[in-house]
């Protein structure tokens, strides 16, 4: 299907049902529009990266301890990508990739604490240029908008405040995620009326853990599920504020990682020194309203850098040419994509144990 015609109700909200008819409606509906009446009809994308949440953690990936039913509810409305690797196992770094889809090497940020050059385009100008409202919220100061991920979005939510957290590893410096969600709530409240890309990260998984006591006690010696479980209830929180908004069929809900974590695989507790699967395979949900195959797999291998052209198609706006992943919304609709090796690195072991890096 051309761009132009998936920026209309005729993609967004086809009935499948009913599909000539609305079709047809629809087509109308498009045919008889100005410009701004078709931005105003574009989806909303909100787009959620749940920082260290490993591939294999949630029930619909076949966790059997899992509690995370909003996630898995959300994927049997969705489609859910069953091969997806990070380019790096850092958290800054990896998002720099998602957020400008391209590897390390091109965006030059290879560790936490670098900054993202400004002469990167960013998918959040992307939006913004073409008429989105863009927002972050943001769980962690590796995230901070000095390093650089805040440029295209109209607001950055998340002042950390380092006085403190005096003599503490940067990483440490958090915000919990109920009040990163309830920022996106009330942003969403305030600005739900015209199209809107919003960038939602939760930090909870990534150590150290900030659980409330509730959930440390139903989770006992398991806190790892017991945030994701935390944050699942966020998401579920998140979805129930866009339904009640009105807003639920009019957003495309992206939800996916940056990197996993080891939890012990193979030595390593945590990540960013090895590239085994624990901390390079990633889940990635996407749910568009009316889509095709709801409840669909996606088994081919797809880059983390997939994501932000693929949110672009679905959006139709275009694709930056420095964009160097490719949509993958093709393979959502059961349309297979010639297949693609994904690229991993991590320089943390020769940048701080002054050991090999490595590349996968
Ligand atoms: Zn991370």
């Amino acid at each position: 299907m051309p761009v132009a015609a998936r920026d209309s109700w005729l993609y967004l909200f086809r009935d499948r049902s009913n599909g000539t008819f609305a079709c047809v409606l629809y087509a109308l509906l498009w045919a008889s529009s100005g410009l701004s009446q078709r931005r105003a009809e574009r989806p909303n994308i909100v787009l959620i990266s749940i920082d260290t949440l490993r591939f294999d953690r949630l029930g619909c990936t076949g966790y059997t301890k899992s509690s995370t039913p909003n996630l898995d509810q959300l994927a049997k409305e969705a489609v859910l990508f069953e091969h997806v690797y990070t380019p790096v196992p850092i958290t800054l770094p990896s998002h720099a990739s998602l957020l400008t889809s391209s590897h390390p090497s091109t965006h030059g940020v290879r560790d936490n604490g670098e900054a993202l050059a400004s002469t990167v385009p960013t998918l959040a100008e992307q939006f913004r240029n073409h008429g989105y409202q863009t927002a972050a919220f943001i769980g962690s100061f590796v995230l901070d908008r000095r390093f650089g991920l805040a440029r295209g979005f109209d607001s950055y939510w998340g002042e950390f405040a380092l006085h403190r957290f005096a003599g503490a590893d940067p990483g440490q410096v958090q915000i919990r995620g109920d009040s990163v969600e309830a920022a996106a709530e009330d942003w969403i409240r305030l600005h739900g009326g015209s199209p809107f890309f919003l960038f939602i990260h939760f930090y909870d998984l990534h150590g150290p853990y900030l659980l409330p006591a509730s959930w440390r006690s139903r989770f006992a010696g398991r806190t790892y599920d017991g945030e994701l479980a935390y944050v699942d209830s966020l998401i579920g929180k998140l979805r129930l504020k866009l339904r009640e908004s009105g807003l639920y069929d009019r957003t495309v809900l992206a939800v996916t990682a940056d990197h996993g974590e080891g939890l012990g695989d193979h030595g390593e507790r945590n990540h960013g020194f090895f590239l085994y699967r624990a901390t390079t395979q990633v889940p990635l949900i996407i749910r568009v309203p009316g889509g095709a195959r709801t409840g669909g797999r996606v088994k081919s291998t797809t880059p983390l850098i997939d994501i932000a052209p693929t949110l672009t198609e679905i959006a139709g706006v275009p694709t930056p040419a420095s964009f160097e992943g490719r949509s993958v919304l093709s393979e959502m609709e059961g349309r297979a994509l010639a297949p693609v090796a994904a690229y991993s690195e991590t320089l943390y072991p020769f940048l701080h144990f002054h050991t090999s890096p490595l590349y996968s």
